[in-house]
């Protein structure tokens, strides 16, 4: 295991935790904050005394570039976010930007010349705290934005083209800029509790989990709580439960392979003398499969038919949204598979149930992700963190693969 790669990630993940540290409130280093563009223009200024080429590009991402030798070659990019949510944690994008960073400064001064050309991308905006708009630097650099205006996202009366300007960027910031021959790479931690619960201090990601998004509207009869008798009820919150109950538990039973969540719940009239008549609740599920979420779904409409005639109430289920899963690509993690072998870092292969940018680049590259534990599966708090030696062995496996896939594999 390379101690020095670990202390040179070790200090330019100090560096960057030092931008938005707000002590006990944790990490705090929204996109095009004066934190946040201070932090880019210290990890570009700290590269290019590697002697590495760095920018900002118009949209706020970092840049990081270690020529190729074969220029024939398509790049590889790896890389992870900047930004933070309010009151974050250190390790969220912050692991995997620094992790890149130190392997590209480690390669150019043990003098490592990579074949490909390797480009690390410290993202903006990919917690989605500004517009709401989740992972908005990955698309813009895969031309996911190239028909929109900047003048046109807007929040509370701020658009982005004015977080642009008063971030001192200037340009196209939906400039697309990727090669679709190349391949993408994220670090990231894991977020939840998995690996920690397995005992295992690594994860290759097979698929970022696609998302289902729905509203179920659930009609009974208001009337009196005391003088209508419980058998001439239509209680539209008891049957709401009722199919709340057997969602959770079909989701338990099939535990890592979905989840199922009610989040938000509203009882019309929502007084304590008075039968709810009306329920509307969200309804979301996560998978690395369509069919596995569709069978979700499709065992949820059965439940809610059996609920129907069991309390007396009518139920509507409303499709709002679905986010398509994204598969990572099998070379990759076969390359991830083979590095973690190598470097004797035992792994297990699992879905990443939260978004990512790699979710963005995957529509467009060939991408993968490694995962490292979260203590306690903690993350979006001041509590987050993970061991230094899961971070150490990631790093060799990381270094690994990126060096076999640098050398054209
Ligand atoms: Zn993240």
């Amino acid at each position: 295991m390379d101690t020095t790669l670990f202390s040179l990630w070790k200090s330019i993940f100090t560096t960057l935790a030092s931008y938005g540290n707000q002590g006990t409130r944790g990490m705090e280093r929204l996109s095009w904050s004066e934190e946040f563009m201070k932090a880019q223009h210290t990890l570009m200024e700290m590269t290019q005394k590697e002697g590495l080429a760095s920018e900002i590009d118009a949209m706020g991402n970092l840049w990081v570039t270690l020529e190729g030798t074969d220029k024939s070659l398509p790049p590889l990019y790896i890389g992870s976010h900047v930004d933070t949510v309010p009151s974050g944690g250190a390790f969220d994008g912050a692991l995997g930007i620094t992790s890149a960073l130190a392997i590209l400064i480690h390669w150019k001064r043990t003098g490592f010349a990579p074949r490909r050309t390797v480009h690390a991308i410290g993202f903006a905006e990919e917690e989605g705290t500004r517009f709401g708009l989740c992972c908005l630097g990955s698309q813009a650099i895969s031309g996911e934005l190239k028909d929109r205006d900047p003048e046109s996202i807007q929040k509370g009366g701020k658009s982005l083209a004015q977080w642009l300007r008063e971030a001192g960027l200037s340009g196209n910031p939906f400039q697309p800029r990727l090669d679709a021959k190349g391949a993408f790479l994220e670090f990231h931690i894991e977020q939840g509790g998995t690996l920690e619960a397995d005992g295992l201090p690594l994860g290759i990601v097979s698929a970022i989990v696609g998302i289902d998004r729905f509203i179920v509207t659930v009609t009974g009869q208001a009337n009196h709580a005391g003088t209508t008798e419980m058998k001439l009820r239509h209680d539209a919150l008891a049957a709401a439960s009722d199919s709340i109950v057997a969602l959770y538990k079909r989701a338990l039973a099939h535990n890592r392979k979905y989840v199922a969540t009610v989040g938000e719940l509203t009882v019309t009239p929502g007084a304590a003398n008075v039968i709810p008549g009306k329920v509307v609740f969200t309804l979301e599920l996560r998978s690395e499969t369509l069919a596995t979420m569709e069978a979700a779904m499709a065992a949820f409409r059965q439940e809610m038919g059996r609920v129907e005639k069991t309390y007396g109430v009518s139920a509507s289920i409303e499709k709002l949204d679905r986010i398509d899963p994204v598969p990572m690509n099998d070379h990759l993690m076969e390359i991830f598979e083979k590095a973690a072998e190598k470097e004797q870092v035992p792994y297990e292969k699992m879905p990443s149930w939260a978004g990512h940018d790699a979710m963005i680049m995957g529509r467009h590259l060939p991408t993968a992700m490694l995962f490292v534990p979260s203590i306690g599966g903690i993350s979006h708090s001041p509590k987050e963190s993970t061991d230094d030696d899961a971070i150490k062995k990631a790093l060799s496996v990381l270094e690994s693969a990126m060096r076999s896939l640098g050398e054209g594999a």
